[in-house]
């Protein structure tokens, strides 16, 4: 038999460190971390680890913090990307994104949803589970992973496939507003490219121009945009142009290039071989010729580590009746006397990797709210900081109590 879960307790220490978690918050917003250049906050998070009783904090040569507690069989993790993006137009911000702002209800900065705040929930789990003598059969590994910003789930395809480790599930903290989310559309980053044959501007019949030849591709594009897959849950499947480059050797002449970017949603059942083909499919791609094919990313980490993959997001979702959905509703339900939202999320996640590569199980829990993602005056809340860190605290226990049925 597993522990009795003491919901009240949990509940009480939880609120109990809103302030430590708030200062932690706002001290990792103090930290610019944008995509491959996260080493500071890597080692701030170390810090507030090993200060709160983790039994193990290491940095893999990615540069993912992985911080453990407990020595049980059972391997659970929790997942907090602390890459974020950049602050872009200043002029939009009523506050400094990086200095942030707080007040009794709200903590705002960079990072604050998206998604620094689960990295401070999680990390004071990790206190409450020590405080209260929670561990049981199971460890708990706590990552904050890097690059998601840039490339969504390579962090946890170097973990699975390099550093050997494959939990029984993960839960992401990404922003859900306090609701439990269990899937999300894939996505994959396309370019379709057209040659042509440059010559003077002035008599343009003896060129062959490479934007003209996109003109028809675009129409056909925006047109298969309106017969793309659907998915009662997760929704339909999309395609937008999203940028567009040419090569021309003057204003005075017949563009000998173009190529275009497309951000391509996956819905369930749509797969990246589907969406090259019917993209090569077009009359218009084959008349001209046009090449169609996946970007790569190679990006270096900021440990100079290259792990290349293709930009191709797999579509996950676990079923509704899964023992991870389970789990998060009765640890729910257990702290807050009422019956959670099960939902999905609209952008992407590391789970397109945990569960859409490896499938390994995800199980989305997070503070903060989708919308404030990549926006300016970014914000989160304290309560929420509070119920996740109850959350987590609880979930191995409600795990272990649901596998003993
Ligand atoms: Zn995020």
């Amino acid at each position: 038999m597993s522990k009795q879960i003491p919901f009240e307790m949990v509940l009480e220490q939880a609120h109990k460190y809103r302030a430590e978690m708030s200062a932690f918050l706002r001290d990792m917003i103090a930290i610019p971390s944008e995509s491959c250049d996260e080493e500071r906050v890597v080692l701030r998070i170390k810090e507030e680890m090993e200060k709160v009783g983790f039994d193990k904090v290491e940095i893999d040569p990615m540069g993912n913090v992985l911080g453990y507690i407990g020595h049980g069989p059972h391997l659970i993790a929790m997942d907090a990307h602390i890459d974020t993006v950049g602050v872009g137009n200043m002029a939009n911000w009523s506050f400094d994104p990086y200095e942030g702002m707080e007040d009794h209800e709200i903590i705002g900065g960079r990072g604050a949803s998206d998604q620094e705040g689960g990295m401070a929930s999680m990390v004071y789990a990790g206190k409450i589970i020590k405080d209260l003598g929670l561990e049981d059969k199971y460890t708990l590994l706590v990552t904050g992973t890097v690059q998601e910003e840039d490339c969504d789930g390579l962090c946890w395809q170097y973990i699975i496939e390099q550093s050997k480790i494959r939990p029984e599930f993960v839960v992401s903290t990404e922003p859900t507003d306090c609701n439990i989310y269990r899937g999300q559309r894939g996505r994959m980053e396309i370019r379709v490219e057209v040659q042509g044959v440059s010559c003077h501007g002035s008599a343009p019949e003896r060129g062959d121009n490479a934007i003209f030849k996109m003109g028809p591709i675009l129409g056909e594009l925006q047109a298969l945009s309106h017969h793309l897959g659907h998915d009662d849950f997760l929704g339909k499947g999309t395609l937008t142009v999203s940028e567009i480059f040419f090569t021309s050797p003057s204003r005075c002449a017949v563009a000998d290039s173009c190529a275009v970017s497309i951000d391509r949603r996956l819905t369930w059942g749509e797969t990246w071989e589907g969406a090259l083909d019917e993209i090569r499919a077009l009359p218009a791609v084959k008349a001209a010729g046009a090449r169609v094919s996946m970007y790569q990313y190679d990006r270096p980490a900021y440990t100079g580590l290259v792990y290349p993959t293709e930009c191709y997001f797999p579509t996950w979702k676990v079923e509704e009746d899964h023992i991870t959905v389970k789990t998060l509703t009765r640890a729910y339900e257990g702290l807050f006397n009422k019956k959670p939202l099960v939902d999905k999320w609209t952008f992407s996640t590391n789970g397109v990797s945990i569960m859409g590569r490896h499938g390994i199980p995800v199980i989305g829990f997070g503070p903060g709210k989708e919308p404030e993602a990549h926006a300016p005056n970014e914000k989160t809340w304290k309560d929420h900081l509070v119920k996740c860190a109850a959350m987590y605290a609880v979930i191995p226990l409600q795990y272990l109590s649901e596998l003993e049925g």
